[in-house]
């Protein structure tokens, strides 16, 4: 079986130099905070070419504390794109605030950035452009609209859009470090990125109880803060992300060289001035379910992201129309990627994938 993702790669890399890590960590029993959470953190920041980065529990904890620290909450409106995994809007309705769906361009993916400022009203006061499956949105257009952007920058880590990297685009982003992502804990992690002094700091102190001080608190907090022995995965991790990242794009290119020209597949597009970090390698074909089921009856893992949009899902539900994100969701399809994947395996799946088509 070919996996979607295959992490023991990775893991094999790092495995070394975590484990010295942890044995310091166990050794101070320190497991909150503590130096290799704030070397991390730096190190995040210089590489996301941001001044500040608060680490935290998770991405969509991320997404809400930037939100928050913006004091966006009850009454206020947020633009997303309606085919974003479901975070993008949770974390908005756990501000307290209304997600406005918009649609997404259906050859990027990505948000529909007119569609976005057609959204716009009085209470409108945040874009959340989502950098889905490695590329950045082309979040220029929504700048100048006095209306925060907060970037979802989960799943583009490394990714620049005319020499910016993704988490520096907008007044804050939020990143997650999930597992399978391509910078990924061994658990749950996230971070949110920022130039703002003040911003990051009230993240911060939202992040740990209301508390600059301790036991002195002076709002309304939560927990969520970014694990010291995850802390210690990522420092391992982050300096393997660049060669990792060009692993991946190395396994794209030779992708569309395989499929460019083949009837009934749709190639990803990368918008002109991006660099793609191909989180997600995603197709569009004609009789999806079958074609997944087919190739996975054949050893190969293709996946979805994501089958349903937000807009579709119980606790989301509109009635508003997205035909782009309802056209896609019906039609893509995730082809196994990650560092390390052989260019065997991947004939392998470009063959299942020819062979279901048929
Ligand atoms: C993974 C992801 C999130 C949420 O991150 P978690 O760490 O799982 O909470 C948010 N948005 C997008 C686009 C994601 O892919």
């Amino acid at each position: 079986m070919i996996p979607p993702v295959d992490l023991s790669i990775q893991h094999a890399q790092v495995a070394a130099e975590v484990a010295v890590g942890w044995e310091e960590v166990f050794a101070r029993t320190a497991f909150v905070g503590g130096p290799q959470v704030a070397e991390f953190e730096q190190a995040y920041a210089t590489f996301s070419g941001v001044a500040h980065c608060v680490g935290v529990a998770n991405g969509t904890d991320a997404l809400e504390l930037a939100l928050r620290a913006l004091e966006i909450g009850p009454g206020d409106e947020c633009i997303l794109p309606a085919n974003s995994f479901i975070a993008t809007a949770e974390a908005v309705a756990r501000a307290g605030a209304t997600p406005v769906f918009v649609d997404c361009d259906a050859d990027s993916f990505l948000i529909d950035t007119k569609a976005a400022l057609a959204a716009l009203t009085p209470r409108t006061k945040a874009i959340l452009p989502v950098h889905l499956y490695g590329q950045i949105a082309p979040v220029e257009d929504l700048l100048d609209q006095d209306v925060f952007i907060v970037e979802d920058a989960a799943q583009s880590q490394g990714a620049t859009r005319n020499g910016a990297v993704s988490g520096s685009l907008g007044h804050l982003a939020g990143t997650s470090f999930y597992p399978g992502k391509n910078l990924g804990a061994y658990g749950d992690a996230g971070a949110v990125t920022t130039n703002s002094s003040d911003l990051a700091d009230r993240v911060r102190l939202l992040s740990q109880h209301g508390s600059a001080a301790k036991y002195v608190h002076s709002t309304l907090g939560f927990n969520s803060r970014l694990d010291t022995l995850q802390a210690v995965v990522l420092q391992a991790k982050l300096r393997r992300l660049e060669a990792w990242n060009t692993e991946r794009s190395e396994a794209a290119e030779y992708y569309t060289s395989l499929l460019r020209g083949i009837a009934g597949v749709k190639v990803p597009q990368v918008l002109p001035g991006n660099t793609h970090v191909w989180h997600l390698y995603v197709v569009r074909v004609p009789n999806r379910d079958h074609v997944h089921d087919t190739m996975r009856a054949n050893g190969v893992g293709a996946a979805i992201h994501y089958p349903t949009p937000i807009h579709k899902t119980a606790p989301f539900a509109t009635d508003g129309s997205f035909p782009n994100a309802e056209l896609v969701a019906g039609e893509i399809l995730s082809l196994p990627i990650f560092p390390g994947i052989t260019r065997a395996q991947q004939d392998r799946v470009v063959e299942a994938l020819i062979g279901a088509l048929a």
